[in-house]
C-alpha cells in the first residue's frame, strides 16, 4: 500500500513540476483529450513553498512585491560596495519564474548596465538558458547575492554579504520560485548557510526556506576551467527534470 501511494504521489509531483514549467512559458490553459474537455481548462494556481510564503509580509502580486523590494533597497549605502559602484543591479526577468538563479555580484560590464549577468560569463549562462534548457532568458529570474560590483572583482565580503543578502531573500520570497539555482561559492554559502565549498554541494540538491536548490559551477568558473562544463550540465540537467522539462543531452 504504501509503495502505491508514494507512486501516486511522485505521480503529482511530475504533473505539479511540469505545469509550473508551462506557466513559466506563459501558457494559461490546457487541452485535454476528452471530447467534453476539448474546451481549455484553468491550470490551476501552481503551490508555491509554504516557508517561501510566510515570508511574504503580504498576499500582494509578484511584481508588486518586487518593486517593493526595490523601493526598500533606494540608493542604498548599507555596505562599502556603494562607494564605488556606479549602478545597482537589482535583478531581472519573468517576476513569476519558477527558475531563479542566484549569482555572486555585479561585474564591470554589468555595473555598467544595471543588469546582471551582461558580460562573458553572463553570455554563457545565457547559452546555458537559452541553447541548453530550451528557455529565454526571460522565462528565468537572474539575480546576485550583493547588488553593487566588488572592487577588482574580488569576491564580496562577509560584511557586504550580511548587509545585501536580505534582498535576495525578499526577492526570493516575492518571487517563490519552485527552484533556485545558486551560481559559485558565495550564493551557494551565503544562501545556505554553509561553509561547504561548491566542488562538494554541486549536483545535490538543497533546500532554502522549502525551495529546492541546485548549487553549479559560477559561469565565470566555467570559463577559466572549459573541462568543468559538463558537470554544471549535468546539474541543469537535474533542474530541467525536477522541473518536468525534457532533457536532451546537447551541451
Ligand atoms: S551591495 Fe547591497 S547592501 Fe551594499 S550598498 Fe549595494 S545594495 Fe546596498
Amino acid at each position: 500500500m504504501d509503495e502505491i501511494r508514494q507512486e501516486f504521489l511522485d505521480i503529482v509531483a511530475q504533473v505539479r513540476t511540469h505545469l509550473e514549467y508551462q506557466r513559466a512559458l506563459g501558457v494559461r490553459s490546457l487541452e485535454t483529450g476528452t471530447a467534453t474537455a476539448a474546451r481549455p481548462a484553468e491550470i490551476p494556481e501552481a503551490p508555491r513553498p509554504e516557508a517561501a510564503q510566510t515570508e511574504t509580509a503580504a498576499q500582494v502580486p509578484v511584481a508588486a512585491g518586487l518593486a517593493a523590494v526595490r523601493d526598500e533597497l533606494g540608493t542604498c549605502s548599507r555596505c562599502k560596495l556603494a562607494k564605488g559602484r556606479k549602478t545597482i543591479v537589482f535583478g531581472e526577468g519573468n517576476p513569476e519564474a519558477v527558475l531563479v538563479f542566484v549569482g555572486e555580484g555585479p561585474g564591470y560590464e554589468e555595473d555598467q548596465q544595471g543588469r546582471p549577468f551582461v558580460g562573458a560569463a553572463g553570455q554563457l549562462l545565457t547559452d546555458i538558458i537559452v541553447k541548453g534548457m530550451q528557455l529565454k532568458r526571460e522565462d528565468v529570474y537572474i539575480c546576485n547575492i550583493v547588488k553593487c560590483r566588488p572592487p577588482n572583482n574580488r569576491n564580496p565580503e562577509p560584511d557586504e554579504v550580511d548587509a545585501c543578502i536580505g534582498f535576495v531573500k525578499k526577492q526570493i520570497a516575492a518571487i517563490r520560485p519552485a527552484v533556485i539555482v545558486t551560481l559559485g561559492n558565495v550564493p551557494t554559502q551565503s544562501l545556505l548557510g554553509t561553509k561547504q565549498g561548491i566542488t562538494r554541494l554541486r549536483g545535490t540538491w538543497q533546500e532554502y526556506n522549502g525551495i529546492p536548490v541546485m548549487p553549479t559551477f559560477h559561469p565565470s568558473y566555467l570559463l577559466r576551467s572549459p573541462g568543468e562544463k559538463g558537470k554544471a550540465w549535468e546539474d541543469i540537467k537535474l533542474v530541467m527534470k525536477k522541473l518536468g522539462m525534457p532533457v536532451s543531452e546537447k551541451k
